[in-house]
């Protein structure tokens, strides 16, 4: 199966394992390590290594429940991104025609809208400097 990504907040490139989210810990030559994102607020020690796309080693004691609900906020929150920089509807259409089709249970733990709506006008600025 090859291996799952979603983008963080700030743009990081995070891993998805078995419902789990890992950030980078170190790039090497050979392997890719990997921690929980958990790790500074549970102290959790879930690990992962990959290597050319496949999952060499992991260590997957969380001591806290899978990130389902997190992980489609993040894919939610890259899709508002991405319609951001690419279609010039106001914040209010995207977000609204990026939610229209979420369970309510995500688009309850969706960060406030007024932020989101921040976050569209600034990608949106930035995509239109790149340009
Ligand atoms: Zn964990």
């Amino acid at each position: 199966m090859p291996l799952e990504f979603v983008l963080s907040q700030k743009g990081n490139q995070q891993l998805i394992n078995k419902d789990f989210v890992y950030t980078t810990v170190k790039i090497r030559e050979d392997k890719h390590i990997w921690k929980c994102v958990h790790y500074n607020r549970h102290k959790c020690l879930g690990r992962v290594w990959t290597a050319e796309d496949i999952v060499i080693y992991e260590n997957d004691k969380h001591n806290h429940v899978p990130d389902v609900a997190e992980i489609r906020v993040k894919e939610v929150m890259a899709s508002i991104k991405q319609k951001a920089e690419t279609v010039m509807d106001t914040p209010q259409q995207n977000l609204a025609s990026v939610t229209s089709s979420i369970p309510a249970a995500v688009a309850g733990i969706l960060p406030p809208v007024a932020g989101i709506k921040r976050n569209i006008l600034k990608a949106r600025q930035k995509a239109a400097g790149a340009m």
